[in-house]
């Protein structure tokens, strides 16, 4: 189902056992976010009018990248990425640095670098209405540190944190009970978070999604938005690792 927001028309499209690709709509273009299963995607397409205009990746992960060629093709829509990252990802019709932007029905899509789960890992803010921001921000948690250094993955939280309250911000995982639950281990007296977590607790009891999330909800609630520096930032991804 899609919901609208600030202009854009937003669809979230589960694929995989636990990923979330986005088609996000504006002046009757359309963007599609880590398409990592073709088939779902094209179907996702078809099913919003049969148009798009970009494949936009996040990191060159497979469960991101692998249906994109095909889903360019059937639409002849382009692919952009990180121009940094160009020899991990698939062929990039149109290679960008961070902070360049492309159009989207009029709208400006900002692509901005966030290191950390992978060096080459980029977020793309739509206008300010959202922010698909792959595995660096996940609900209640953030990407495993896999490429990057603590200090690389805490500006890239900070970075996202300063983006308009109001930007729902579109995760590449379904993984925020999990989180729910780390969260509440090492912050067990925010309110904010025990509220959230009982939401997700009864959204997933439902079958429901907890995703997108609007950031004024992470930026209260979320332990690694919320790391006042990159040492704690390390501290807490390591014990999350461990958890
Ligand atoms: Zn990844």
């Amino acid at each position: 189902m899609a919901i609208s927001h600030r202009g854009f028309t937003i669809t979230r499209v589960p694929m995989l056992a636990d990923n979330y690709a986005w088609l996000v709509a504006h002046g009757g273009a359309s963007a599609f976010v880590d398409p990592a299963d073709a088939a779902a995607a094209i179907g996702a397409v078809e099913d919003a009018g049969g148009r798009l205009d970009w494949v936009l990746l996040t990191h060159h992960h497979d469960d991101h990248i692998a249906g994109a060629v095909a889903l360019a093709a059937r639409f002849g829509a382009l692919i952009a990425g990180n121009a940094a990252d160009a020899a991990r990802l698939p062929k990039l019709d149109v290679a960008l640095a961070p902070g360049q932007t492309i159009d989207l029905g009029g709208a400006a899509v900002r692509m901005i670098a966030t290191p950390g789960h992978t060096v080459g890992h980029v977020t793309y803010v739509f206008g300010d209405a959202a922010a698909a921001c792959g595995d660096t921000l996940f609900s209640l948690g953030c990407g495993r540190m896999f490429e990057g250094t603590p200090a690389q993955f805490h500006a890239s939280l900070q970075a996202l944190a300063a983006l308009d309250p109001e930007t729902l911000m579109l995760c590449g995982h379904e993984y925020t009970l999990s989180n729910a639950r780390f969260g509440r281990h090492v912050d067990p007296d925010n309110a904010a978070l025990a509220a959230r977590a009982a939401e997700v607790e009864r959204l997933r009891a439902a079958g429901a999604p907890t995703l997108p999330v609007r950031l004024a909800d992470e930026l209260v609630a979320n332990p690694f938005l919320r790391a006042a520096s990159a040492e704690e930032f390390a501290r807490l991804r390591a014990a999350k690792d461990r958890f």
